[in-house]
C-alpha cells in the first residue's frame, strides 16, 4: 500500500522518500511518519522513514518537506 506525501513539491511514496535521502535505490521502506522536529535549515516539517539500503542494514532517515535537507541515524 502506497502512502504518498508531498516533498519539495513532488508526491513520493516511502521508497521514493528513502531514495531521496539515500540518493540511491533502497530495498524496502516503512511507512512515512511525521518526525517530531523542525528542519534546521528552513524550519519546515520533517518526515521520517525507515528503510533498508542493503540486506544487512536498517536506517532511519529524515527529510525536510520544503527544502533539500536530510539526514540519517547512521553513526
Ligand atoms: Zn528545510
Amino acid at each position: 500500500m502506497d502512502q504518498n506525501r508531498v516533498v519539495e513539491g513532488r508526491m513520493v511514496n516511502p521508497s521514493g522518500l528513502a531514495e531521496l535521502i539515500e540518493d540511491a535505490d533502497v530495498m524496502e521502506a516503512t511507512e512515512i511518519e511525521d518526525a517530531d522536529r523542525e528542519c534546521p535549515e528552513c524550519g519546515g516539517d520533517v518526515l521520517e522513514v525507515g528503510y533498508m539500503p542493503s540486506v544487512s542494514e536498517f536506517v532511519t532517515g529524515y527529510k525536510c518537506q520544503d527544502c533539500g535537507w536530510s539526514e540519517t541515524d547512521r553513526e
